[in-house]
C-alpha cells in the first residue's frame, strides 16, 4: 500500500490560513458551523449522485453526528456523505481552487484586519476554522462508490500528510469523519450540553439529523447512546412565525459565507396548482463578481427538499443578480435539467413569484427604512436599474424604487421620481432629467440653466446604466419624463414683457441665426432660436432620436 506522502500548502492556503485564525479569533464558536455545513453539503451530494447511480443508494439512514472523546480530548465530525478520494482530500483541502482567493488576500491587505472577517466570510473558507479550536485535525474519508479509505493530517504549520486510513480509523460507509484534536484551552468542547448548544444556535435548520453521543452515566461499556439535537425541518418548510430573525441570519450564512447579515428577508409559500416555497435574502455588501459577465447566481434549487441544482439565470433574472435564497418546488422533476427549466411553465410561475417577492421586499425596505434603503440603492442600484430595460412590464414598480442626485438637493443625497413629482413647480410640463458623466458636468451645463432659472428641478443621472435604463421610462403616474438636452423644451410660462423683446430683437436674431448657420454649415443639423437659455448664448442639442452628448463624446473616443 502507498506510504505517508506529505504536501504544502498552496501558498494562498497558508496565508488564508493564518487570516482566518488571526481574525476569527473572537468568534471561535464558528468551527462547528463550518464543518456540520460541509457534512451536510456532503449529504446533499450523495443523495443528488444517487438519484441517477443507483449503486450509491443505501438502506441505511443517512446522518450526522457528533462524538466527543474526553480521553483523547477529540471531537469528531461524521457524516454519511459523498467522501472524498484521495485526490480529492489534496485538492478540496490543501488548494483555494476559487479563483477569488489571490483578490481576497489583496482586499484585505488593502482594507486592513477588521474587515477580513467580513471579506473571508464571502469567499468561503469555512474548512479551515477548525484549527480555531484544534491543534491537529484529521480528515477519514471514503468516496462514495470507492473502497479505499484515506487520512488527511495537518497541524496547519505549512503542511499536511496523506497515508491510508488505518483499519481501526475508517468506518465501513462512505463518507468522512472530521477529528478535531482540540488544544487544552477548548476542552469545554466536549460538554454534551455546550455542544448541543452550538447546533442549536447554529446548524438547527439542517435537514440532516445531527446526532449527539451522550455521556456515559455510570457503565463505560454500554452501548453509545446518541440523541437528535436539530429539529431539521428546512427553515423555508416552517412557517414564518416560527422562524427568529437569528434562523433566518444562520441560514443566510450558510448559503452564502457572508460574516455580515443580510439587508432583508423575504420568505413565500405558494399554494395551489403550482406549490413552491422559499427564502430571499438582499446581501448588505455586493459579491466581489457583481459586474463581471459570468457572475455567480446565487438561488439554489430544491425540488421537494432535495437540493438539485444552483440556478444559472434560469429562475432568477440576471437583473436580480443580487439576491441569494433557495426555492423548492413540489411539481419539478427530481432530475430536471436546464434546458427543461427554460420552458418549463412552472419555472415561469415562481420567476414571477420571486420577482414580485424582490421587489415587494424592496418597497417595503425604501418605505420603512430608507437609510438601508439608501445602502441598497448605493451598492445594487445600477443593477436593478437593468430591470427596466430588460422587463419593461415591471417598469412601472420599478419607477418608484428609482432614487437620483438632483438639483434639487445637495451632493451625495438621493430624491425618488414621487419626491420630484410632489415638487413640481406651476407651469411645469414635465420631470426633467439630465444625462451626464457626473453632478458637476451637468451643473455647469447650459442646457439646464433655463430649467433651474424657472426653479424646476433636474435630475442628474450620472450612472452609465441610465442612458439605456431611462428610454423605458416614459411617464410617472401620468406625468411625463423628457431630457434636458432635447431639442424641443417646452418651458411653457411666457410673461408679456419677455415676449415683447423677444418680438423686438426677432430680426436681429434671424440675422445672427442664418450667418451661424452658413458658419458651421455641415457641423450642425440645425440652428434654432431657442427660449430655453437665460445666461449662455448658445447651447448644442440633441435632435429627436439622436445620442446624448456624453454618450457621442464617448462613442467617438472610441472610434465607433
Ligand atoms: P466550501 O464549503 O465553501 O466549499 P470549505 O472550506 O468549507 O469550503 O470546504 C472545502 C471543500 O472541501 C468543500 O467544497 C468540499 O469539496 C470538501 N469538503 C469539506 N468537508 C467535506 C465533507 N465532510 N465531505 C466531503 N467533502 C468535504
Ligand atoms: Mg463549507
Amino acid at each position: 500500500a502507498p506510504a505517508r506522502t506529505t504536501h504544502r500548502f498552496e501558498a494562498e492556503v497558508d496565508q488564508v490560513l493564518r487570516l482566518v485564525i488571526r481574525s476569527l479569533y473572537s468568534n471561535k464558536e464558528i468551527f462547528l458551523r463550518e464543518l456540520l455545513s460541509n457534512a451536510s453539503d456532503a449529504l446533499d451530494k450523495l443523495r443528488f449522485r444517487a438519484l441517477t447511480e443507483p449503486a450509491l443508494r443505501t438502506s441505511e439512514e443517512l446522518r450526522i453526528r457528533l462524538e466527543p472523546d474526553a480521553a483523547s480530548k477529540t471531537l469528531t465530525i461524521w457524516d454519511d456523505g459523498i467522501g472524498m478520494t484521495r485526490d480529492e482530500l489534496a485538492q478540496n483541502l490543501g488548494t483555494i481552487a476559487k479563483s477569488g482567493t489571490r483578490e481576497l488576500l489583496e482586499k484585505v491587505r488593502a482594507a486592513g484586519q477588521k474587515d477580513a472577517p467580513a471579506l473571508i466570510g464571502q469567499f468561503g473558507v469555512g474548512f479551515y476554522s477548525a484549527f480555531l479550536v484544534a491543534e491537529r485535525v484529521d480528515v477519514i474519508s471514503r468516496a462514495a462508490g470507492h473502497e479505499d479509505a484515506w487520512k488527511w493530517s495537518s497541524d496547519a504549520q505549512g503542511t499536511f500528510t496523506i497515508e491510508p486510513a488505518a483499519p481501526s480509523e475508517r468506518r465501513d460507509v462512505p463518507g468522512s469523519s472530521v477529528v478535531l484534536h482540540l488544544s487544552d484551552e477548548h476542552v469545554d468542547l466536549l460538554r454534551t450540553w455546550k455542544l448541543e448548544e452550538l447546533v442549536r444556535k447554529y446548524s438547527d435548520y439542517l435537514e440532516w439529523p445531527i446526532e449527539l453521543k451522550l455521556e456515559r452515566e455510570k457503565d463505560e461499556s454500554a452501548p453509545a447512546e446518541w440523541r437528535r439535537v436539530n429539529r431539521g425541518t428546512p427553515l423555508w418548510q416552517r412557517s414564518a412565525s416560527e422562524v427568529t430573525p437569528e434562523q433566518y441570519e444562520e441560514h443566510y450564512r450558510h448559503l452564502t459565507h457572508d460574516f455580515e447579515k443580510p439587508l432583508l428577508w423575504r420568505h413565500f409559500r405558494v399554494e395551489g396548482t403550482t406549490e413552491f416555497a422559499g427564502i430571499l435574502y438582499v446581501p448588505r455588501r455586493p459579491p466581489f463578481d457583481l459586474f463581471a459577465p459570468e457572475s455567480k447566481h446565487g438561488l439554489r434549487l430544491h425540488v421537494k427538499r432535495v437540493f438539485v441544482m444552483e440556478d444559472e439565470g434560469e429562475v432568477l433574472p440576471k437583473w436580480l443578480r443580487f439576491v441569494r435564497g433557495v426555492v423548492d418546488s413540489e411539481d419539478l422533476p427530481l432530475n430536471v435539467s436546464r434546458e427543461l427549466l427554460q420552458d418549463s411553465r412552472i419555472v415561469r410561475t415562481i420567476k414571477k413569484q420571486i420577482v414580485k417577492q424582490v421587489l415587494d421586499g424592496l418597497t417595503q425596505l425604501a418605505n420603512e427604512r430608507p437609510e438601508d434603503y439608501a445602502l441598497f440603492w448605493k451598492t445594487f442600484g445600477a443593477v436593478l436599474k437593468e430591470g427596466l430595460h430588460y422587463e419593461p412590464d415591471q417598469a412601472e414598480r420599478l419607477a418608484k424604487l428609482l432614487r437620483y442626485e438632483s438639483s434639487a438637493v445637495e451632493k451625495g443625497a438621493l430624491v425618488s421620481l414621487a419626491d420630484a413629482k410632489a415638487r413640481m413647480k406651476e407651469g411645469q410640463k414635465a420631470i426633467y432629467y439630465a444625462l451626464g458623466e457626473s453632478r458637476r458636468q451637468i451643473e455647469s451645463s447650459p442646457h439646464i440653466e433655463g430649467l433651474t432659472k424657472h426653479g424646476f428641478e433636474v435630475l442628474y443621472m450620472i450612472d452609465p446604466v441610465d442612458q439605456w435604463a431611462v428610454q423605458s421610462l416614459r411617464e410617472i403616474d401620468g406625468t411625463p419624463l423628457q431630457s434636458a438636452t432635447a431639442a424641443e423644451l417646452d418651458l411653457g410660462s411666457k410673461d408679456d414683457a419677455t415676449e415683447q423683446a423677444r418680438e423686438e430683437s426677432k430680426g436681429a436674431v434671424e440675422a445672427l441665426r442664418s450667418r451661424a448657420r452658413t458658419k458651421l454649415q455641415d457641423q450642425v443639423s440645425e440652428v434654432r432660436v431657442s427660449a430655453r437659455l437665460t445666461d449662455s448664448p448658445v447651447c448644442l442639442v440633441v435632435p429627436e432620436g439622436g445620442l446624448p452628448p456624453h454618450l457621442e463624446r464617448l462613442l467617438r473616443a472610441t472610434q465607433q
